[in-house]
């Protein structure tokens, strides 16, 4: 599986200073509509098209007047705020026209400031940084950050397709509606809204320091273009993917690191040294610099790429590993496990207010397969359970459907408002996944049975009828997943086993 090359985009920071003499900065919530990163917190931004790299931009400098051009573009295509010297010679209703034929492909921006005779001046553009999104996303941009204040009086208008809920908002109110769990960022976002508290909240705020709030953005190796290591998904639950050999389009597990004073390694999954060395470096940093302990590994369950790195982990850090008895029999000879955990023990953590994460039993993909569920931020860390990219692979003997359903049905019982998954994105919207994860199953078993009403009798004629659409190179696993669901079916007593690998409705 080869890594997706990061395309050029840029996004922008609206800024405004309110009557109190605040600042404030302008965001919004990314359409449950978009296939990546749905539901998270941004700014207004977008690929960088052919067209940008057409567009002048006076005092660009010389490799940056198309991104620059390309965030202009975006302010005014996603927010209908021009960013230009001359936005005084647009009316408000005039400008949302614009923006309207621009979205009805009636009209180009080059064209549209052309019409007007407006200039573009990179002056205008606060650089703040760019952001790489890691290597295990399914997507992925080399994203250049700017902020701006907003000319004139111009209130931003969303183009709601993409962006909706647009409020503006402090650098102090913004972080602390992330910490209350309002809302989910991605790295830059929460790099630059902390960015962004400090500088209001000092001199060089009150005195439009503007290269001052440069010199802080761009201060984290993160922030220069190196890729983004940990996620921050909530103060004290830190996702930290490691790359492993796992089923595609996945290439990453998620490691998870819960709690500050004390930590909790979640599945230390990287089998190569590489990784596990990154790993050991950034654990050893936050012991360094934060008087951090790691206090366990817990194991979400005994997959290879769950569990690859535990034995370096265990003996780097000399701690126990835990994880549900029948993980431990199934890894036993391989990796020691010290501590039994149950369903429905609670993990606490120190701190103000400190973490409490709830072990949920949750087998169906793998007999001893838990689910964490974080009291305090709401986070469900949900393993091979739920995962946010790709799709989960109920394999017999070790996986069983009906139990699988059951599993999900109970970690719906959490009112949790993020799933945390073994790999890709976090996710918004728990309920609404949950419920999907069940829906989908539930379809592919009325399939099946109607695979079985129109006289296919073994798994491979199944997978041929239901799985169609899919390419024949998926078939060998899509007859795993079949067969999973001919043994609830038999276990139901709704269908039967014949001789010869045969199935039939009862
Ligand atoms: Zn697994």
């Amino acid at each position: 599986m080869t890594v997706a090359t990061p395309k050029e985009a840029a996004c922008v920071v609206l800024m405004r200073q309110n009557h109190q003499h605040e600042w404030e900065f302008f965001w919004a919530r990314r359409s449950d509509k978009m296939p990546f990163m749905s539901g998270y917190h941004a700014f207004p931004g977008g690929r960088m098209d052919e067209e940008d790299l057409e567009i002048q931009v006076e005092n660009a400098l010389e490799n940056q007047s198309g991104l620059c051009a390309c965030v202009i573009r975006e302010a005014f295509e996603e927010a209908a705020v021009l960013l230009s010297p001359d936005a005084g010679k647009v009316p408000a209703a005039e400008r949302l026209a614009a923006r309207a034929a621009m979205m009805r492909r009636e009209l180009t921006f080059a064209e549209f400031i052309q019409r007007h005779g407006i200039r573009l001046d990179a002056n205008l553009l606060v650089p703040g940084g760019r952001w790489v999104t890691p290597p295990y996303a399914a997507r992925r941009f080399d994203t250049y950050f700017y902020v701006a204040e907003i000319p004139g009086d111009q209130e931003p208008e969303l183009w709601t397709d993409e962006l909706e809920q647009g409020t503006w908002t402090t650098g102090q109110a913004a972080v602390k509606s992330w910490e209350a769990i309002d809302v989910i960022l991605a790295p830059p976002t929460l790099h630059v809204i902390r960015g962004v508290r400090d500088w209001a909240g000092s001199d060089a705020g009150n005195n439009r320091n503007w290269e001052k709030l440069t010199a802080i953005l761009l201060d984290a190796p993160s922030a220069n273009g190196k890729p983004v290591e940990s996620i921050e998904i909530r103060s004290g639950v830190v996702g930290f993917p490691v790359k492993t050999p796992t089923l595609p389009p996945a290439t990453h597990t998620n490691c998870y690191l819960v709690g500050e004073q004390e930590l909790v390694v979640i599945d230390p999954a990287s089998p190569y040294e590489e990784e596990q060395l990154r790993l050991d470096e950034h654990l050893d940093w936050l012991q360094r610099n934060r008087g951090v302990r790691v206090r366990e590994i817990l194991l979400t369950h005994h997959h290879p790429d769950h569990v690859a790195g535990v034995a370096h982990a265990q003996k780097k850090w000399g701690v126990p590993v835990a994880a549900h008895p029948e993980t431990a029999r199934l890894l036993a000879g391989k990796i020691t496990v010290d501590r039994h955990v149950l369903d429905g023990d609670v993990i606490e953590l120190p701190g103000d207010p400190g973490w409490r994460l709830h072990c949920i039993f949750t087998p169906g993909h793998a007999p001893g397969h838990l689910c964490f569920y974080e009291e305090g931020t709401r986070a469900l860390i949900t393993g091979d359970m739920i995962v946010g990219l790709g799709s989960v692979l109920i394999n017999p003997p070790e996986g069983n459907m009906r139990e699988y359903l059951d599993s999900l049905r109970k970690l719906a019982g959490f009112e949790s408002v993020a799933i945390l998954g073994g790999h890709g994105q976090a996710l918004t919207h728990p309920q609404k996944h949950i419920a999907a994860y069940i829906k989908h199953r539930l379809e592919r078993e009325a399939n099946i049975i109607k695979a079985l009403e129109t006289g296919a009798r073994t798994v491979p004629e199944i997978v041929k009828i239901v799985y169609a659409d899919t390419p024949p190179a998926a078939h060998p696993l899509a007859e795993r997943s079949v067969l999973a669901h001919l043994e609830k079916l038999g276990a139901e007593n709704r269908a039967q086993q014949l001789p010869g690998n045969e199935w039939q409705l009862v």
